[in-house]
């Protein structure tokens, strides 16, 4: 296959469907980890073809929606104040703090702007020297590559009105804290395709070894779900916990070592709070000693704000996996992607909106 389209062709994936029924036996809880996979699960109804009892959970891998709010009240707070240009991603501008959001600061003038790339803010910072340059750096293993590229490019280049606002998590320390959660019900894991395109899958054998799970790596097009759900089935109904590569055209065990490197260089391990899980031990990244003076944390003294969570949203629920999305009460009615009040409606990848955008209001009408 060579193309997109051909990786949702109907003829496979029937093929794929009727594999997975043949092989299933029994309930199976499985959980995907990425917010595209959600999506692309949702989207195109993929859980609701399998057969009965054959659950997908929808796992933690959203950036947006695994942002503390903590962070998200720093970087208001970063953005509001004078002389700063405060460069984000488009989806972060809406994700709401404890009052407002970045938005909002710059509806009363502060210069926060949206960019493409962290290299983008790193030209602004060289365009503008007289100004401080803040990117918001979020997300995982993924997005962490080019971020720590830009700051090792801002020391290399002497640009020193650029920092990095960082809140990097990790996937393997969530895997184990989901499994090791009182509450847990996952029995197998796909993993996020991309984030092994870039971490290889070295680090999955000790923990499907650990908790006796199937690991899965899973890209995000119909017929890579269901060729990853069908090898995680096979697993399971096999009594087998092994790690698998159902996503060989992006990922190689080795990852890439070129962007490995790169992290290892410019950021070391910490523990890292998850937005409705709590902190999870060395669960992040944060810049190494080397590279201290580019954190915006430090440079804007921000580190003491903290913030709780409002008692109104279950998006922490949502994200281990403990009920589904149209099962929080304020689904669809409080809580809309116009009028959000949590982070997993906010995000384009966050489970509420998949939800909310792919039909699944009619089971807010059924309630
Ligand atoms: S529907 Fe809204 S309030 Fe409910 S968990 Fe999702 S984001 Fe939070």
């Amino acid at each position: 296959m060579k193309y997109l389209d051909e990786f949702g062709d109907p003829e496979l994936a029937r093929r794929l469907l009727d594999d997975i029924h043949a092989v299933t036996t029994r309930p199976w809880a499985m959980m995907e980890v990425c917010g595209g996979q959600t999506h692309s699960i949702i989207r195109n109804g993929i859980d609701q073809l399998l057969p009965d009892g054959v659950e997908m959970i929808h796992g933690p891998g959203c950036p947006v929606c695994v942002t503390p709010l903590e962070v998200i009240d720093k970087a208001l707070a970063i953005a509001a104040r004078p002389g700063v240009i405060f460069c984000s991603f488009g989806d972060m501008l809406r994700v709401p703090g404890s009052e407002r959001d970045l938005f909002a600061i710059k509806s009363i003038g502060g210069d926060v702007r949206v960019v493409y790339s962290p290299l983008d803010a790193l030209a602004i910072a060289r365009q503008n020297p007289d100004r401080q340059v803040v990117f918001f750096g979020i997300g995982f293993e993924t997005t962490a590559p080019a971020n720590a590229m830009t700051v090792f490019q801002a020391k290399a280049q002497g640009i020193s009105n650029f920092s990095l606002l960082v809140s990097h998590v990790l996937v393997p320390p969530a895997i184990a804290a989901i499994m090791e959660s009182p509450t847990c019900r996952v029995q197998a894991f796909l993993a996020a395709g991309h984030v092994c395109s870039v971490m290889g899958t070295g680090e999955y054998p000790a923990l499907a070894e650990r908790y006796r799970v199937p690991i899965v790596v899973t890209g995000f097009e119909p017929l890579d779900i269901l060729e990853g759900i069908r090898r995680t089935v096979r697993q399971l109904e096999a009594g087998r916990h092994e790690v698998e590569n159902a996503y060989p055209r992006a990922v190689r065990d080795e990852g890439n070592p070129a962007a490995m490197a790169m992290l290892e260089d410019v950021f070391e391990v910490t523990d890292r709070t998850w937005r409705g899980i709590g902190m999870i031990p060395g669960s992040g990244w944060r810049l190494s000693a080397e590279y201290a003076d580019y954190d915006a944390e430090q440079r804007f003294s921000v580190g003491d704000i903290h913030t709780e969570e409002s008692g109104l949203c279950h998006s922490g629920e949502v994200l281990q996996g403990l009920i589904k999305p149209n099962e929080c009460p304020a689904f669809g009615r409080e809580c809309t992607p116009r009028n959000p009040l949590g982070a997993t409606m906010v995000s384009s990848e966050g489970a509420c909106a998949a939800y909310h955008a792919y039909r699944r209001l009619d089971m807010v009408e059924a309630r």
